[in-house]
């Protein structure tokens, strides 16, 4: 066998030199070594022993135990990198027995790491090595399959995607983190089983999309996934965009426009929510989309409104937590504001920044630029992105949020008399309507003047005022919209 001297790091020597003095054999397996050999960080490092649990146990200080998979963790408390915190040793293993494509019956341990290596998922996972012989342990040409760069099952693949369907997934990650392409065999295995990722849980589904958006090339990564039948068991309401061809302004169909937007937002190395939001931002275009005989082209009226709910309900049923969800809701809903760049007067800034959030107006206009250069357009001219940025920097500096204005409720019941209840949120949100429209406004004398206006008012009257800003800040289109939402929608 060749001389390898891969890298191994101080923790994962401990750990198998540990085992070896006990009389055990300890190899480092998986990701890390194919990793290792790609030139690549590891995410994190995997041994495997012939030891069981209990033996590796009695021989680390500071351990913790997962006795599903058998895998004893072993902690260092001040590692050299932060993929070393833990070692994760886990004993020789079998293919156990599988009844539902989803985990195995029962852990079963092995005498050899042969065998252990035959139920690992893929040939470029399935390599050991050992640093005290300087031995590399590859028995199904893993080494080759990495130099050709290619993801292949180790067995029978359709059997193997049958044991765990999560393989299926994890094929496509690996193929689109690494840029490999899948074996042939592989990808008629995940075709034909890709419906048993139904019994897959939704979390691990998630984390596996996480990782593929997260990576350099998502738009290859979901193709691939819609190629291999996978994303119809992921999100579904992506491909119906496949073939809905837009208006003018578009080069690409609704499907290949997020795709783009989304590949662009990778390009710019930008955060998970806006490649999330990317991906879903014109998801309700398909039943959104009619033809205005006086534009002569097709109108996709309130798929920003409708398709902020569809991506409510998507990333809800994969378990996304609710803070990236809020999100990434908040800017599919607003992503329509920065199109019409003529248009934008200041206070139409104020409002979308009361709307989306503060905290979330740059990564609106991040999405902005992402759509833009998804439908085939060229980079926006600096000199309107300069715009749009100095005016938001602008609205920025005024008051947006009723916690903004010059008086508080205190000041109203102080001015008024009037009692903790609806009526000081109704005048209020009347008072932030008028700073929205001219923040000189939010001037204390000015607003208690207003104050004691508003509270000679009734409860309706004032209610009326009160609510009148949401409306104006969800927008007028909220009645069309209405309509589209109760052919489509059941609430
Ligand atoms: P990364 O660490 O980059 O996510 P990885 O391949 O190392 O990728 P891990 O989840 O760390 O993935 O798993 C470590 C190793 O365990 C894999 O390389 C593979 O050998 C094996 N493995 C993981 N999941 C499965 C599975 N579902 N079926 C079979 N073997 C698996
Ligand atoms: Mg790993």
């Amino acid at each position: 066998m060749k001389s390898r001297n891969l890298i191994i790091p101080s923790e994962v020597r401990t750990v198998t030199e540990a085992l070896e003095k006990a009389g055990f054999e300890a190899y480092a397996v998986g990701g890390c070594i194919r990793d290792s050999l790609l030139g690549i960080t590891p995410k994190d490092w995997d041994v495997t022993t012939n030891a069981t649990p209990e033996k590796i146990q009695e021989l680390f200080p500071e351990t913790y135990y997962n006795n599903t998979f058998g895998t004893v963790g072993v902690v260092f408390e001040i590692p050299s990198h932060e993929t070393l915190k833990v070692v994760e040793v886990t004993p020789y293993r079998t293919e156990g027995k599988y009844s539902d494509a989803r985990r195995p019956d029962s852990v079963a341990f092995s005498e050899s790491l042969k065998e252990d290596l035959k139920r690992r998922d893929f040939t470029i996972n399935a390599l050991a090595y050992s640093a005290s012989k300087d031995e590399l342990v590859d028995l199904f040409d893993g080494q080759g399959d990495l130099k050709n760069r290619i993801v292949r099952a180790v067995g029978k693949p359709e059997d193997r995607f049958g044991e765990d369907a999560l393989r299926i997934l994890r094929a496509i990650r690996i193929a689109t983190e690494l840029d490999f392409a899948i074996e042939g065999e592989t990808r008629v295995a995940i075709q034909k089983t890709a419906e048993q990722l139904g019994k897959i849980s939704k979390e691990r589904i998630r984390d596996e999309f996480t990782r593929i958006l997260n990576g350099d090339r998502p738009m290859g990564g979901i193709s691939l996934a819609h190629e291999l039948g996978v994303l119809a068991h992921i999100a579904p309401d992506l491909e119906r965009g496949i073939g809905v061809t837009q208006n003018q302004a578009h080069r690409f169909d609704v499907w290949e426009h997020n795709l783009r937007t989304l590949q662009h937002a990778a390009n710019k190395g930008w955060s998970f929510d806006i490649r999330l939001a990317s991906l879903f931002h014109d998801i309700s275009k398909p039943e959104t989309r009619r033809w205005s005989d006086e534009k002569k082209d097709w109108t996709f009226y309130g798929h920003d409104v409708v398709g902020a709910k569809l991506t409510k309900k998507v990333l809800t049923d994969l378990k996304f937590p609710r803070d990236v969800i809020e999100k990434t809701v908040k800017l599919v809903r607003w992503h329509m504001f920065f199109s019409d760049p003529d248009k934008i007067t200041l206070s139409a800034v104020r409002r979308i920044i009361a709307n989306v959030g503060k905290e979330h107006i740059w990564d609106l206009m991040h999405l902005r630029i992402c759509d833009r250069i998804g439908t085939g357009r060229p980079k926006e001219q600096p000199f309107r992105l300069r715009k749009y940025q100095s005016m938001v920097e602008e609205a920025l500096r005024d008051p947006i949020s009723v916690g903004m204005l010059s008086v508080d409720g205190s000041d109203i019941m102080k001015l008024t008399g009037e009692k903790p209840g609806p009526r000081l949120g109704w005048m209020l949100h009347a008072l932030l309507e008028e700073v929205l429209d001219d923040p000189k406004r939010n001037d204390k004398e000015l607003l208690e003047a207003r104050v004691r206006e508003l509270g000679k008012l009734t409860d309706e009257e004032l209610k009326k005022i009160g609510e009148s800003g949401k409306e104006k800040k969800t927008g007028a289109e909220e009645a069309e919209i209405a309509k589209i939402r109760s052919k489509y929608w059941v609430s």
